[in-house]
């Protein structure tokens, strides 16, 4: 067998990764073509015989550019999306072409330990407790099925169930308490566990999407039995944060499992003028977060952390014979997540980490903060626009009045308008019934100017299509 030409293709796509990094600045936003045109382009039959990998990476290049939505520019806003760090893509680019299989240590002792290092960075990072374990998984909602797989065998544990073992079916009743503002991916990870969204109790939030304690107080009294409640650092609409220290008193008074759903809020820990908005946190029982949101780690970086790694490790551990697990003082990543082969997702972490340091992570946080800061103050001043919300760590949400009196139309005109004309890509949202615009301030690149641009095109539009 001959050996494969690895340069060409490993050269175009370096070649078509810089120049698409060095054009950020000056890329639309959004995607500029309409989906018909790339089924088009990329559509076809599957080809009867291979081709050149160069040119296939060429081709690739020329189809997808067009489709992409530049989610790597300092003026994107939607959703809750980082970009990426020198530091971050290189190391996957690593990760891809090392192929390694981060299951087993044995397999691949330096993705191991790697994961192990950049764990322990993580959990000082974020104040978390010493002992926690760590597991890397594809993205908050993992780290939150995870952590409530390792709740569940917990809280059934209490009762004298093995949920492994027996199964649900006859298992005694699990609660779920979240707050009426959480996150989609607790339904579904509850969804996953064979819960139940039933199991859910709601218990009511503040106008800021924080959960009510009185409320969850009375939950608690209601009954007693297997809870596990879902706290929130940092709520997806306008980035409000739980009262950790007091729900996790009440809840842990019940014997309940208290889990943070963190998947960016959690990073407020890792700069000290923000920590004290997450005061308590690390007394919690389990913690979500991503690396690929606010931590500006390539797709796909999630984390899940345990304050008892017994449990962790009880409802997500497998052993085979043909495995070849490490003695126990060696950590099988396999052991902390719901994954079997997996890729080494550890070095990209590790890699940014080292390259931001904790200062440069801090820095990052920070100032996405500013800036968000700073998009709310230029908001609050103009004509016609109105925060719905106060600014909460990298969260604006906005909402544009009409003159004909239908804000709702109005402000998803103004949205449709600016995202189509591409300065800035900011997404949409429904706040306590009101259509808004959603601002979150992730990427490491953005700046000041990034803000004044987008700000001045949100206005115009408004003014516009208010004329
Ligand atoms: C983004 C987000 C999630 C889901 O994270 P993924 O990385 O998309 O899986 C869960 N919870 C909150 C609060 C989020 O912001």
């Amino acid at each position: 067998m001959e050996t494969p030409d690895w340069d060409k293709p490993l050269e175009a796509a370096s070649r078509a990764a810089m120049d698409f990094l060095h054009g950020l600045p000056v890329r639309p936003v959004g995607a500029s073509v309409p989906r018909s045109d790339l089924l088009t382009s990329l559509g076809g039959e599957l080809p009867e015989e291979g081709s050149d990998a160069a040119e296939v990476i060429e081709t690739l290049v020329r189809a997808a550019e067009p489709g992409l939505v530049t989610t790597q520019s300092g003026r994107f806003f939607g959703f809750v999306i980082g970009g990426s760090t020198p530091a971050g893509i290189a190391a996957d680019w690593l990760t891809s072409a090392w192929d390694q299989n981060a299951g087993l240590s044995l397999l691949t002792p330096a993705a191991a330990v790697v994961e192990e290092v950049a764990g322990q960075w993580l959990i000082e990072l974020l104040g978390l407790p010493d002992n926690a374990s760590v597991g890397f998984v594809t993205g908050a909602m993992m780290a939150n099925f995870t952590a409530l797989a390792a709740a569940r065998h917990a809280v059934l544990a209490h009762a004298g169930w093995n949920v492994e073992t027996a199964g649900l079916a006859r298992a005694p009743h699990i609660r779920v308490l979240a707050g009426q503002d959480h996150h989609d991916t607790i339904d579904r990870a509850i969804r996953f566990l064979g819960l139940g969204t039933d199991c859910l109790v709601t218990v009511e939030s503040d106008d800021t999407g924080r959960m009510l304690v009185g409320d969850l107080v009375r939950e608690l009294a209601e009954r007693e039995g297997p809870t596990i409640v879902c706290a929130q650092a940092g709520c997806v609409n306008g980035g409000s944060i739980d009262p950790l220290a007091e729900i996790i008193d009440v809840a842990h008074r019940h014997s309940a499992w208290v889990h943070v759903d963190g998947a960016f809020g959690l990073w407020a820990a890792a700069t000290p003028a923000l920590k004290p908005l997450l005061a308590g946190v690390e007394r919690a029982d389990s913690w979500a977060t991503d690396a690929h949101k606010w931590l500006n780690v390539p797709y796909d970086s999630g984390l899940v952390f345990c304050a008892q790694p017994e449990q962790h490790r009880a409802s997500m551990q497998v052993r085979a014979a043909y495995l070849s697990h490490s003695e126990p003082s060696v950590r099988d990543p396999m052991d902390y997540n719901p994954e079997f082969s997996r890729r080494a997702r550890g070095f990209p972490v590790y890699a940014t980490l080292r390259a931001l340091g904790r200062r440069g992570v801090s820095d990052l946080v920070e100032r996405c903060c500013t800036l968000a800061e700073r998009f709310g103050e230029q908001l609050s001043t103009a004509d016609g626009a109105e925060l719905l919300l106060p600014v909460s760590l990298n969260q604006v949400v906005v909402r544009f009045l009409a003159a004909d009196g239908d804000h709702d139309a109005h402000t998803r005109s103004v949205l449709a308008a600016v995202q189509n004309e591409g300065v800035c890509w900011p997404s949409s949202t429904t706040w306590r019934g009101q259509a808004a615009i959603r601002i979150s301030v992730s990427n490491a690149t953005t700046d000041s100017a990034d803000v004044d641009a987008s700000v001045a095109s949100l206005v115009r539009w408004h003014r516009q299509l208010n004329s």
